[in-house]
Formats: structure tokens, sequence, C-alpha cells
């Protein structure tokens, strides 16, 4: 079901992410990659990330720590090798990606691979990780203690996981609006600009169905995580969880 919600999205995902958020997806992530302080020489893994959007913030963030490495005189260079790996369960989605890669210039970068899987059976290396990133993917996948699970096994010592989701809205009056927005207006862009209702109703029931803040954040601990926080943004629409692996 969610592979072909996925599939059928993919083409019309990122139009369909500005119109929904209005746009606010992009600060979302921006701040997402904010709380991971990325770092040259970073092994990451962004999963859930075929568009590859986190993916290139971490980039671009490592990249202008670079910029302002080489006017330091005193500087080591920072030689050490980044990789990102984007993990997708979903071919199309990670050609999205791809090809936007390709528009930004990255198509040849080494630092960036992308590898289909699925992230409650990740093929990483145990402790392998400094970071770990999940943005909009967890609400879709079958088991999320698994996930969380697996983001726990490969994080190094240290690591730091995040999660970005959209989440539970409880201020009185904006959380009705917010409903009537979610249950009538998104499926009805969803057929308008993607000919396709039925894909957005279930994301925006998916929504619903993805367990409260606090409660999120009690399964992160019980993954093995510490120090275990949440950020609501826009009162709770969307939150980033946290926590280290210590
Ligand atoms: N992270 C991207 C972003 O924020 O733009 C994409 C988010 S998109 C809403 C959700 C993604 O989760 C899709 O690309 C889908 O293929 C992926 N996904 C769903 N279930 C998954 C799983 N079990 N393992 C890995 N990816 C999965």
């Amino acid at each position: 079901m969610v592979g072909k919600v996925f599939s059928n999205v993919a083409s019309n995902y990122d139009i369909m992410n500005d119109l929904m958020s209005a746009g606010l997806h992009r600060l979302w992530k921006d701040r997402l990659v904010s709380k991971l302080s990325p770092f040259p020489g970073m092994k990451h893994l962004d999963v859930a990330g075929g568009t590859g959007d986190v993916a290139f913030r971490i980039l671009e963030s490592i990249s202008s720590i670079r910029r302002r490495a080489l006017q330091d005189p005193l500087n080591d260079g920072l030689q050490e090798e980044t990789q990102i790996y984007v993990c997708d369960i979903n071919p199309n989605m990670l050609n999205v990606g791809k090809k936007r890669a390709v528009e930004r210039g990255l198509g040849e970068d080494k630092s960036l691979t992308w590898v289909q899987g699925d992230a409650e059976v990740l093929s990483f290396g145990d402790n392998s990780m400094d970071g770990y990133t999940i943005a909009f993917g967890i609400r879709n996948v079958t088991h999320i203690e698994k996930v969380l699970d697996e983001a726990n096994r490969v994080l190094k010592r240290g690591g730091r996981f995040l999660c970005l989701e959209l989440s539970h809205v409880e201020v009185p009056v904006f959380k009705e609006l917010y409903d009537f927005y979610s249950f009538s207006v998104i499926p009805q862009l969803g057929e308008l600009v993607a000919g396709d209702r039925e894909s957005y109703q279930y994301l925006v029931e998916s929504i619903r169905r993805f367990p409260p803040q606090e409660k999120f954040a009690s399964m992160i601990a019980e993954a093995g995580f510490q120090k275990v926080e949440y950020e609501n943004l826009v009162g709770g629409v969307v939150a980033i969880h946290s926590g280290l692996k210590i």
C-alpha cells in the first residue's frame, strides 16, 4: 500500500509538498539539519530520504564549514571524507532524488550514496554512523519499533537520532482548523494537482494513527536512546524528536 502511494506521489512530490505546507517543509528541514550539527568527515544515514532534501542540506552545511575553514590560515584542511547515505524503500522516490542531485551538480559527488532499502532491516553495519535522520518517513512504516531499534544499532556511541514528522496539534481552535485543512483541503489538492485523491487521503489518515509526541518520545527511549526530547513546530503540526546513543 505504502509502496503504491509513494510510487504515485513521486512525480508530483515537490509541488505537492510546497502546496500542502505553504513552503514550510523547507524551513522544517533546515531546522532538522541545524539540530544535527553536521561536521566534515561525518558518516550519516538519512532514511526514507528519497528526495534527497535532507541529504542536500547536510552536504551544504558541511560545504559551508569547509569554505570557512579554508579561509582560516590555521585550518587543517578538514580533509576527512564525508559520507551521506540516502536510504529509501521506493526506487521511484530515489530516482526523484538522484535527478535532483544531477540538477544541483551533485550527480558525481562521491559523498552521496543512494541505497534502496527498508528502514526496518538496514543493510548498514553496527555502530557505523555518526548521525541518523528520518524526515516524514517513520509515519508510514509497518513497525515503528523495528525502525528505532535499527537506528540505534547502526549509530556509533555519541551518534544522534533525529526524526522530523507530522504530529499532533493540541491547541484548541487551531486543532479544529488544522483537522478541516488536512481532511478536506489536502485530499482535494491531491485530486486537483496530482489527480490522486486516494493517496493523499491515506497520507492524512496516517498522521492521525501516528503516536502523539510524548508516546513517540517514550518509544525512542525504549529503543535505547538517551536524552530524548522533542520540539513542536507550528503548534505540533510537525515535531522534531531527538535522542543520543550513549
Ligand atoms: N524524507 C523525504 C522528504 O522529507 O522529502 C521523503 C519523505 S516521503 C513523505 C516518505 C518516504 O518514506 C518515501 O520516499 C517512501 O518511499 C519512504 N519509505 C516508506 N516506508 C519506508 C521504509 N520501510 N523504509 C525506507 N523508506 C520508506
